[in-house]
C-alpha cells in the first residue's frame, strides 16, 4: 500500500498544559528540518493536537528513509502511516473505506488475528466509538473469511480515528522519546573520543536541550586523525540532536606548564579542573546554562566520589553527568544503538592518556590541589586567554 500521510505521535509533550504548543511547535520545527532534503514533498503541520506528514506526491521510493529520519526526532513517540479519507457521517461509507485499507494493507486473503479500535472526536458522527468498532470488526469478518477477532492479544490493531477527517492505521512504528530538541535552553558537551562523552550528548540532547560540544586536544601529542575522529562522533550525535557547535581548544601549553609545575599524581584532576573552567568560559559566551560530561561514579581514579567533587568546585555552572550512575556495559549498549560506539573505539590517542601518572590520586584534598595549582600562578591567565582566543570552531 502506498500511504499518503503520516500520523505523529507523541507522549510527554500532552502533560505540558498550557506551554503545549510550543512543544507541539518545536516538533513540527524538527520535523520539518529533518525532512528538509526532501523539499517539496512533504507538508508537516499539526491539527487538532496531532502532527500530520502530508504529501501528493508517490514517496513510496524514499519511505524507508523518511522513517529512519523520523526515528531520531527527539518528542516523537509513534510514527503511524495512515490513510486519510474525508468526513462521512454514513457508517457505510465508513465501512467501505476500511475494508479497502486491510485489503490494500493486508491482501484479499489475510489470515490474522485482529481488534478495531475507534476514537470519535467529531461527534457529527452519531454511533458510539465502541458501536463503530463493533460494527467494523463484524464487517472484516464477513469479507476476510480467515481473520478473527482476539480483543486481548490481537496481531493487527486497527485504528479507527474520526475527526474532522478520518484517519485509518493498523501500524505503530516506535519513535526515540523525549522532548523536541529546542524547548529546554542549550548545554555545552565536554566531548572527548571516548565512549562516554558522545552517550551523554545524546541523553541530555533527548531532553530538549540544544548541545554545543568542546574538545581539548594537544598537538602534536595528539593527531589529526584523534581531532577528526571527535568532529566525527559530533556529526553522528547531530543526527539525533540537530547541529552541534563544536569548539576546538588547543590544551598543549597548559598541559605542558602543569606536567612542569605540579605533582604528577594529581596531574589528570589538575588537567580537568582546567578544562571544566575553559569549557564555562565558552560556555557562558556561547549561552549555554549548564556543562555536561561523560563521567560515572569509580570508573577510573579522575571519577570517584572525591575526584568528582574536586573537578566540580571549579564550575558556577551547573555540571550535568548524565550517565553517573551507569555501568560500562551500559553505555556501551547505548553508544551502539545511536551509532558512535564504532567510531569512539577507533584507537586514537585523547590529551588525557598523554600525561598520566602511573598512581594518580584517587582522594584529592581541595586543599593540596589548589596548593599545586599555585605553582601555575604567573603562567595560566595568559596560557588560559591563549587558548580560549584561539579555539576554533566547526558547524557538525
Ligand atoms: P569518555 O569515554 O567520554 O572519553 P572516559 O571514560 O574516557 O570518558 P575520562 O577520560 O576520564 O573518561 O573523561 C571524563 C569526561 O571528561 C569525558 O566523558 C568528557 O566529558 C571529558 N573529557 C575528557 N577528555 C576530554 C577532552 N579531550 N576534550 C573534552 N572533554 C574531555
Ligand atoms: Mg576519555
Amino acid at each position: 500500500m502506498n500511504y499518503e500521510s503520516f500520523l505523529i505521535k507523541y507522549a510527554e509533550i500532552g502533560l505540558k498544559g498550557k506551554n503545549r504548543y510550543k512543544f507541539e511547535d518545536a516538533l513540527v520545527s524538527r520535523i520539518r528540518e529533518t525532512l528538509k532534503e526532501f523539499e517539496g514533498v512533504f507538508n508537516v503541520y499539526k491539527e487538532q493536537e496531532r502532527i500530520y506528514i502530508d504529501s501528493n506526491k508517490d514517496f513510496s521510493d524514499i519511505y524507508d528513509k523518511v522513517i529512519e529520519k523520523l526515528k531520531r526526532v527527539f518528542g516523537v513517540s509513534d510514527i503511524c502511516p495512515i490513510k486519510k479519507v474525508a468526513f462521512t457521517s454514513d457508517y457505510r461509507e465508513l465501512s467501505n473505506h476500511i475494508i479497502e485499507f486491510v485489503k490494500n494493507v493486508y491482501g484479499d486473503d489475510p489470515t490474522f488475528t485482529f481488534k478495531v479500535k475507534t476514537r470519535r472526536v467529531n461527534k457529527i458522527f452519531e454511533m458510539h466509538s465502541d458501536d463503530v468498532s463493533a460494527e467494523l470488526g463484524h464487517d472484516i469478518l464477513e469479507r476476510f473469511k480467515n481473520t478473527k477477532v482476539d480483543v486481548h492479544n490481537p496481531e493487527v490493531r486497527l485504528f479507527v480515528e474520526i475527526r474532522n477527517h478520518i484517519n485509518i492505521y493498523s501500524e505503530k512504528i516506535p519513535g526515540p522519546g523525549g522532548l523536541p530538541v529546542g524547548t529546554s535552553g542549550k548545554a555545552m558537551l565536554l566531548l572527548s573520543g571516548g565512549i562516554d562523552s558522545p552517550v551523554a550528548g545524546y541523553m541530555i540532547a533527548k531532553r530538549g536541550v540544544v548541545i554545543n560540544a568542546i574538545y581539548f586536544h594537544a598537538p602534536p601529542y595528539t593527531s589529526d586523525r584523534a581531532k577528526q575522529k571527535v568532529i566525527d562522533l559530533a556529526k553522528i550525535v547531530s543526527k539525533w540532536s540537530g547541529r552541534i557547535k563544536l569548539h576546538i581548544i588547543n590544551f598543549t601549553d597548559i598541559q605542558l606548564a602543569i606536567y612542569e609545575k605540579c605533582p604528577h599524581d594529581e596531574l589528570t584532576i589538575i588537567m580537568r579542573r582546567y578544562m571544566m573552567k575553559i569549557a564555562e568560559i565558552i560556555a557562558e559566551r556561547e549561552n549555554c546554562i549548564a556543562l555536561i560530561t561523560g563521567e560515572s561514579i569509580g570508573q577510573v581514579a579522575s571519577q570517584t566520589l572525591e575526584s568528582l567533587s574536586c573537578t566540580n568546585q571549579v564550575c558556577k555552572l551547573p555540571v550535568f553527568r548524565p550517565l553517573i550512575g551507569f555501568d560500562k556495559e551500559e553505555i556501551v549498549d547505548i553508544a551502539k544503538r545511536i551509532g558512535t560506539f564504532e567510531t569512539s573505539i577507533l584507537p586514537y590517542e585523547d590529551c588525557c592518556t598523554i600525561f598520566v601518572a602511573k598512581h594518580p590520586v584517587t582522594k584529592p584534598s581541595l586543599n593540596h590541589i589548589h596548593k599545586s595549582e599555585d605553582k601555575l600562578n604567573d603562567v595560566i591567565d595568559e596560557l588560559m586567554n591563549k587558548a580560549v582566543d584561539s579555539q576554533e570552531e566547526i558547524i557538525c
